[in-house]
């Protein structure tokens, strides 16, 4: 039998849909020979029981950009990405209502978001209540309103983020469970050097410049990675996209990702009665969002993070608990009264990857050639593509290509330096995940 490759110039430890979206992103800056390493199957993290909201209605400037980016690429995504039958974007619309106490953040939100060319506006309860005929509004002071956001399919974009990076030369291994990161100091081939050359990485270069040349830094330099059946990858680079998890391969190698798994509950209620093609509906007095399913039930998702549940990501309860169901069924029955006849279709559960702000970590570390996109606390998906960017961007470039996506805002050291990312508007009902 043929031996696999053991040599790329990129690595990237995750196969979900970020390290989907960062291959991709990488061959369009012409760095083509990279593989993607995932421990189980692609999507089968996070991406795969995402929610799929699209929506821009972020307080942190950037990451309204990042969004907007992703509202232009999943529009687009037959012709982009060259799947015929898209990606499965529902452009529903997105609503966000919000009581008296955070009216004046609203506005502030929606004026800053427009500035940059989102496509949002204010809109009052009238309209709203004729695109959510079963909703009652009367708890609500604002509505904010993107005609263009919905919701997508995490899954489907992954898959065809990998597509097009396979196109390109990427390579995928599934059932690959990194064991640890390589770095200099340590032979990345074991008793034989991986990929041939002098050094890890092959002979080629991922970022073609001096940067890989220069002494390693005080953390030392990625030189590859090494499987849990203890074969071993040089790389020139390695991408650690391994959401909640990247937190203990980076702890590896002395790197500390301030990441915790948050697990979060989502109900599929059978609504008793059509309700068609509704506008997402994120309802910031009662603290959960709604959405339709093509199916004709609603998911139902929880927006309140003042207790967390904290978790093992490996081991957690998958399907909804009875006291949740019934908190939150009663929240629903509050914002609908007219859909009296509702009934639980099923549940499930799934992590966030947080941070202590709530906001990803995309970033250099302290280890030279070992860069981080991981703590997406929950908004991961929009954003996605403008995060396979941005890596891409700091891979090759060493910074980021585009003027309203600071790489400083994602910055790793922004924790030590005790200068979180927060938003200049924050809601007192949701905390930073708006
Ligand atoms: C319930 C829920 C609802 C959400 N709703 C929304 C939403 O409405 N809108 C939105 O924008 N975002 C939402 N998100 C967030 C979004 O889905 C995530 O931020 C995003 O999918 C994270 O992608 P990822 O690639 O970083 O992580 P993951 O999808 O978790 O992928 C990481 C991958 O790394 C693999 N891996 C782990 N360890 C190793 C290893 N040692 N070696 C190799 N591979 C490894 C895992 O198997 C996994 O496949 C939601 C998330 C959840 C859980």
């Amino acid at each position: 039998m043929m031996t696999v490759q053991a040599s790329a110039d990129v690595v990237i430890v995750g196969g979900g849909i970020e390290g989907a979206a960062i291959a991709w992103a990488l061959t369009r800056k012409g760095v083509c020979n990279v593989l993607v390493l995932e421990r189980a199957t692609i999507g089968s993290g996070g991406t795969g029981r995402s929610s799929g909201i699209i929506r821009c209605h972020y307080g942190v400037p950037s990451l309204a950009v990042m969004a907007w980016h992703g509202v232009q690429l999943f529009t687009h995504a037959a012709e982009i990405l060259g799947v015929a039958d898209g990606v499965g974007f529902e452009q529903v619309g997105y609503i966000v209502g919000v009581g008296p106490g955070d009216a004046a953040a609203l506005a502030a939100n929606v004026e800053a978001a427009a500035a940059v060319g989102i496509d949002t506006r204010l809109a009052d309860p009238a309209e709203v209540a004729e695109l959510w005929p079963a909703a009652d509004l009367a708890d609500f002071a604002a509505f904010a309103y993107e005609p263009r956001g919905g919701y997508g399919d995490a899954y489907r974009t992954c898959h065809a983020y990998l597509a097009a990076a396979r196109q390109g030369g990427v390579r995928v291994r599934q059932g690959a469970p990194v064991a640890r990161i390589l770095t200099s100091g340590e032979r990345a081939g074991g008793g034989e050097r991986a990929g041939g050359g002098e050094r890890a990485g092959g002979g080629e270069r991922a970022d073609g410049g001096e940067r890989f040349d220069r002494g390693a830094g005080p953390g030392g330099r990625a030189i590859g990675v090494e499987l849990a059946d203890g074969s071993r990858i040089a790389a020139g680079t390695v991408v650690l996209a391994a959401g909640v998890w990247s937190a203990a391969l980076a702890a590896g190698v002395g790197v500390d990702l301030p990441l915790r798994a948050q697990r979060e509950q989502i109900l599929l209620v059978a609504p008793g009665a059509p309700v068609g093609n509704v506008p997402v509906l994120s309802d910031l007095v009662g603290l959960q969002y709604v959405r339709p399913e093509r199916s004709g039930d609603l998911l139902v998702g929880n927006s309140d993070h003042s207790r967390p549940q904290w978790v093992d990501p490996d081991a957690y309860p998958g399907a909804a608990d009875p006291q949740y169901v019934e908190r939150a069924v009663g929240r629903f029955a509050h914002r609908f009264p007219g859909l009296p006849e509702v009934a639980l279709s099923s549940s499930y559960a799934g992590c966030y990857d947080v941070t202590p702000d709530y906001n990803p970590i995309i970033s250099a570390t302290p280890v030279d050639r070992l860069f981080v996109a991981a703590g997406f606390s929950g908004h991961g998906f929009t954003i996605s593509v403008a995060v396979g960017e941005l890596v891409a961007d700091l891979v090759v470039d060493g910074d980021s290509s585009h003027p309203l996506i600071p790489a400083a805002d994602f910055r790793l050291s922004r924790f030590a330096e005790n200068a979180p990312l927060v938003s200049p508007h924050p809601y007192a009902a949701a905390g930073q995940m708006r």
